[in-house]
């Protein structure tokens, strides 16, 4: 999935620390070069350059043509041949791969349709009309899967219609105090602002009976510009598909919270109750249309009119609800069903039990062009290179995994089984780089765990852009013009916190594995949609396959800088500075709140006491020891300091998420929450519980100070 989302546009307190805290004013500490943690860093810029030259846009491309010319939904034979494909490109770069199979719970649409009455029984639309346009090469495929919210109930409802506009929180405040009743209502939000799972659950908490969920053209059609064919942005009849899980809680396969869903393991150990309020899937019918069908329903509502940021492009005043019935079916099966992940490892030479990982999904919900095949076709030049360096002689210190997963559109299932499957893999993976929309336009992002945001910078630094420079002044200038104040406290470009709707997601915030996630995003009206296809690729995003290029040579580079280093080069000193600002941050809303009596004083002291040592082990980092046995001692300290972070039982009422410094939020889903369970349980305004997180914080960060004062 991976909806890049505005971070600008997000609402709360704790999304980027820094935002509004200036309590106690903590200097970030320097930036550490870009030879942190290497003993002979001329010889890494050496392989680097030898690797750069190989990554090939002529060959990304036509991996880009081949991986997007069926469709290849998850479980499909279409999907089974690119795996095979992955992992021919993978043992031809010498890379011992295996095609790893999972047994996961799935759902296909097999019926769904909508029809809309007003007060006096006219028919005003029965659908859904078909996906199409006049002109499209790949619209008519029989194996398009036809549009559908992955997870939803399977069933039949009927309703009077509310419009909620994007399922916020606050839109839902809004309708209350309008005193609208959504009970057994058909709630119809528009598209964007959160993932599409917060709408669901937000209806469903509010008691409505279904959920209509629509792309508004001033989110990512016509209102944003030329549509497909003539231009990038989503045509009237396009439909975005996509998961409505309740990925915040858990993602993966719904059957196997934390436990893998291995081919052998047996029915009997699998939980048929994931859905309702309390689960990871929605009790309640879930829906997507188009505008073409969401048009004649936002025409016939009488209700009061909304509020002039819920108006859209649709008609011309959008209203609350009132005067419209609609009936809706949606009919799916759901059945285990086999997926495979590839993956393809180098042995390490000297610390082959240090892993980094690396990779991105596999599957589509239909051709998938940027979502994923950019950033399959992106790693796969990555692997070329790699594999040029293995052929020349070249070994990796550490050991390296590449990976391709499946089923990432239905919730991240195979990255979370596999991950699952390997219960300490906190011992061994030393960091997981995912990419996911790879190329969607030339604006390059990121978002990273804080220890390695100096490190993705200084990549950025070495990595040529297409336009010219390097991607790193590509993307400060971009960034500096896209806003025109930048804080003052931050000199840098900015990297956003990781979140949820990609498969970094069960490394970092389940198993706490430092990670990055990629990409150069532009105009992407096509999202989830038949449209997202290699005519629309070629045609807008990236003509050449230049930024599949930028792309491979930067994941690649990610992999061979943190391999290269003597010691890791975790930044731990950025990461205390993030944890403290959040903290403060915190104690404001505490105040806010009237929990005056919260005490952030312990937590406050042992996260400044973490920033001491990460800040002493630094002198360790920018010169490391000779001696190799001295360099795996420091390199399991800063891993064990990570998993320092998490917590054994999990945050709050969601105990697959372990991380206390980040989660995605309940109401996000694919923005991050910065120390999640202290700052819901002050949103909450339960005190006790409130405490409760904050001595576990405390307990973690004096764990992780103490392992990195004794690693020196
Ligand atoms: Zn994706």
């Amino acid at each position: 999935m991976s909806a890049r989302i505005d971070l600008l546009l997000l609402l709360p307190f704790a999304l980027v620390p820094g935002a509004r805290n200036v309590l106690a004013p903590i200097s970030a500490p320097a930036p550490p070069p870009e030879s942190f943690g290497y003993t002979d860093f001329a010889h890494e810029l050496n392989l680097e350059d030898r690797f750069m030259a190989v990554p090939d846009a002529k060959l990304a491309g036509e991996h880009m043509k081949l991986l997007s010319a069926e469709p290849h939904i998850a479980g499909s034979p279409e999907d089974r041949k690119t795996a095979e494909y992955v992992a021919r490109k993978f043992r031809a770069a010498g890379l011992e791969t295996e095609i790893v199979p999972y047994r996961v719970l799935l759902d296909e649409p097999v019926a769904e349709r909508v029809e809309a009455w007003n007060d006096k029984g006219r028919l005003l639309m029965s659908g859904p009309a078909r996906e199409h346009i006049a002109s499209d090469p790949a619209q008519d495929d029989p194996r398009v899967v036809m549009p559908f919210s992955s997870g939803s109930a399977s069933g039949e409802v009927s309703g009077e219609v509310v419009y909620a506009n994007y399922g916020n929180p606050e839109d839902f405040d809004h309708l209350a105090a309008e005193h609208v009743d959504l009970r057994g209502k058909i709630l119809l939000c528009r598209y964007g602002a959160n993932f599409r799972g917060v709408k669901a659950l937000q209806a469903e908490q509010h008691g409505a009976a279904g959920v209509l969920l629509y792309s508004d053209p001033d989110d990512d059609g016509a209102g944003r510009g030329e549509v497909w064919p003539y231009g990038p942005w989503r045509p009237e009849t396009s439909v975005q598909r996509g998961a409505v899980q309740y990925l915040f809680r858990a993602p993966g396969d719904p059957e196997t919270p934390g436990f893998a869903s291995t081919p052998t393991l047996p029915d009997t150990a699998r939980s048929t109750h994931y859905t309702g309020p309390g689960g990871s899937q929605p009790g309640i019918v879930v829906l997507p249309l188009s505008a073409h069908d969401a048009a004649p329903i936002l025409a016939a509502l009488t209700g009061p009119i909304a509020p002039e940021d819920w108006q859209g492009g649709l008609v011309t005043r959008y209203r609350l609800g009132g005067g419209v019935h609609v009936h809706l079916l949606s009919r799916q099966s759901y059945r285990r069903r086999i997926i495979w992940n590839v993956l393809g490892r180098v042995r390490g030479s000297e610390a082959p039990d240090e892993w980094i990982v690396a990779g991105n999904h596999r599957d589509a919900w239909v051709y998938g062009a940027s979502d994923p095949v950019s950033g399959t076709a992106a790693m796969l030049e990555a692997v070329h290179g790699i594999g040029a360096l293995l052929r020349q002689g070249w070994r990796p210190r550490r050991s390296l995994l590449f990976c391709s997963w499946d089923a990432e559109e239905q919730g991240l299932i195979g990255s979370t089984e596999w991950v699952e499957d390997h219960p300490d893999l906190d011992a061994h993976a030393v960091a997981y780089f995912n990419m996911d929309v790879a190329v969607s336009g030339s604006d390059f992002s990121a978002s990273a765990t804080p220890s390695l945001k100096e490190f993705l910078r200084s990549i950025a630094r070495r990595v040529p852009s297409p336009q010219g420079g390097t991607v790193y002044q590509q993307w400060r200038t971009a960034q500096a013009g896209a806003v025109p104040h930048p804080p003052r406290d931050e000199p840098e470009v900015r990297i956003a916190a990781l979140g949820s709707g990609s498969d970094y997601t069960p490394f970092f915030e389940h198993a706490g594995i430092p990670s990055s996630d990629i990409s150069s995003d532009g105009a992407y009206g096509v999202y989830h949609s038949v449209f997202d296809n290699y005519a629309w690729y070629t045609q807008n995003a990236d003509p050449h396959f230049a930024y599949l290029r930028q792309m491979a040579q930067f994941f690649g580079l990610e992999v061979l800088r943190m391999d290269g280093a003597a010691v890791l080069p975790y930044d731990d000193a950025a990461y205390a500075h993030e944890i403290l600002t959040a903290l403060d941050a915190s104690r404001r809303r505490a105040g806010d709140a009237e929990l005056d009596t919260l005490d952030f004083a312990r937590a406050r002291a042992s996260a400044s006491r973490f920033l001491a040592a990460a800040s002493a082990l630094r002198a360790v980092q920018f010169s490391p020891p000779r001696d190799p046995a001295q360099c795996r001692k420091i390199d399991l300290a800063l891993r064990q300091a990570e998993s320092a972070l998490l917590s054994p039982s999990g945050l709050p009422g969601r105990p697959w998420y372990r991380h206390l410094i980040f989660a995605p939020g309940e109401t996000t889903g694919y923005a991050a929450l910065v120390l999640p369970g202290v700052n819901e349980a002050i949103a909450a305004r339960d005190p006790q519980r409130a405490a409760a997180q904050l001595d576990q914080l405390d307990l973690s960060l004096a764990h992780a100070a103490r392992l990195i004062e004794e690693a020196r």
